[in-house]
């Protein structure tokens, strides 16, 4: 049998607590074993194992199982096909994470509903075998700063190719976007307690009300139900005091340009004056003329945004679903305090998407990354999660200061479906996570 190693640090010292512990005897040839804990809520956390061929020839599935205590569940993984027999759990490689080139890792994760940790852990048969527990102390929730994020920053303005709050320094925002409001399962998005809850628990600081335009119930078939839902979330925001992205969710938004811009000239109009709003006349524009197509449409928002609101931000969607930045660098948009959209979907986009911003960036563009999942470009259809390259983005997100909202708040299979079946459209959603959601929250906060 060909061996594998199991990668493991338990990152969260307490869940050591009675001395449970991966590490097995094992024969030298065999695995090594130990699994992270990337997020942990008191009540559960996040569990993740890497798998590595530790051998000098491919190999092309695997297998690890263990048991959990009794008073311990996992809630749902990904990247492996779990089976389950009363406390124990096989997981097993998928179709794209079996094969494994010598040295190779790959990685899967799982929820745990309660705080015990596995035990009688084995990769193909053979017993995982770990290193020591950590003795870095875990990641904690930075204690909560005085005030609401309005009140802490006011007033935001682009500042070279970063954002900056009223005293000048500079602010990366993180926050959710709303599932498409003519298609939300539940009024998520449109209350206040779940706003309050989010702010409150995952540090949430943005939320971007996603508004439909083109399918049928969206904007143009119903345009006051749509602003009515916006409104909505914009009076919230502003109650709890968090920022809030006004997105006119298109794809050929050239074609009823003249629907926008009255949309928006009237919400400048009456909300313009509120630090609170952020602009973003076009979420993702087709493959599409940046310079005859998508330009023009954003001068004409931008000038019926800026007849009644000089200053709060405006967003600008990018050619080829807003992945094409530095295609608008070579020709920006006239204006003030304006910035641009990236959209990524890490097991779709890596390097050289990032490249992209970093040429946009490079060209004087200040980015706003309002959609992101770890998953594919169709919002995960699959299930299936890419962590290490999502960590990649967020990593490059926060060394260049790029604010981001995380595609989306609504209950459902993909992988960004932030919640799972229950949720209340009140908040209270620790133990409704679901997908990339761990996740997501791990770095809000
Ligand atoms: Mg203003």
């Amino acid at each position: 049998m060909r061996t594998l190693r199991l990668v493991t640090t338990l990152a969260v010292a307490g869940l050591l607590a009675g001395g449970v512990a991966l590490v097995a005897a094992t024969p030298a040839s065999a695995a090594t074993a130990v699994f992270s804990v990337t997020n942990n809520w008191g009540n559960g956390y996040q569990g993740q194992v890497t798998v590595t061929n530790d051998t000098s020839a491919p190999i092309t599935s695997w297998r690890v199982e263990f048991d959990l205590p009794s008073s311990s569940t996992v809630s749902q993984s990904w990247n492996a096909q779990q089976t389950t027999s009363g406390s124990h759990y096989t997981f097993a490689n998928v179709s794209w994470n079996g094969t494994l080139a010598a040295g190779a890792s790959t990685s899967f994760g799982f929820l745990v509903n309660g705080t015990g940790t596995p035990i009688n852990c084995t990769v193909n048969g053979a017993s995982c075998a770990g290193g020591p527990p950590p003795t870095t102390p875990p990641p904690t929730t930075p204690p909560p700063t005085t005030g609401t994020p309005v009140e802490r920053h006011g007033q935001l303005r682009v500042c070279g190719t970063t954002m900056c709050d009223r005293s000048g320094a500079r602010v990366q925002l993180r926050g959710i976007s709303s599932m498409w409001l003519n298609w939300e399962t539940a009024p998520y998005a449109e209350n206040l307690s779940a706003l309050r809850w989010m702010r409150d628990n995952w540090n949430l600081q943005v939320i971007r009300a996603a508004m439909g335009v083109e399918p049928a119930g969206a904007y143009l078939s119903d345009p006051n139900k749509a602003r009515a839902q916006v409104e909505t979330i914009i009076n919230n925001a502003v109650t709890a005091g968090v920022y809030v992205i006004v997105d006119w969710h298109a794809h050929e938004a050239q074609n009823n340009q003249s629907q926008a811009v009255a949309f928006f000239g009237d919400l400048a109009r009456r909300y313009g004056h509120l630090p609170n709003v952020i602009w973003e006349p076009y979420n993702e524009p087709l493959q599409v003329s940046w310079t005859n197509v998508i330009k023009p449409y954003h001068q004409a928002v931008v000038s019926a945004i800026r007849a009644a609101d000089p200053d709060n931000i405006v967003v600008l969607g990018t050619p080829t679903w807003s992945q094409d930045v530095d295609v608008a660098a070579a020709s920006p948009v006239t204006g003030t305090n304006l910035m641009y959209t990236l959209h990524f979907y890490s097991c779709t986009h890596g390097a050289s998407l990032r490249a992209k911003g970093d040429a946009a960036i490079r060209a004087g563009l200040a980015l706003f990354v309002t959609e992101w999942g770890a998953s594919n470009a169709d919002g995960g259809l699959d299930g299936r999660a890419c962590l290490p390259e999502a960590q990649s983005w967020i990593d490059w997100m926060k060394a260049n200061g790029i604010s981001w909202t995380a595609w989306k708040l609504d209950v459902g299979t993909d992988t960004t479906n932030l919640l799972s079946p229950g949720a209340p459209v009140t908040g209270g959603w620790t133990n409704y996570l679901h997908g990339h959601a761990p996740f997501v929250v791990a770095n809000m906060r």
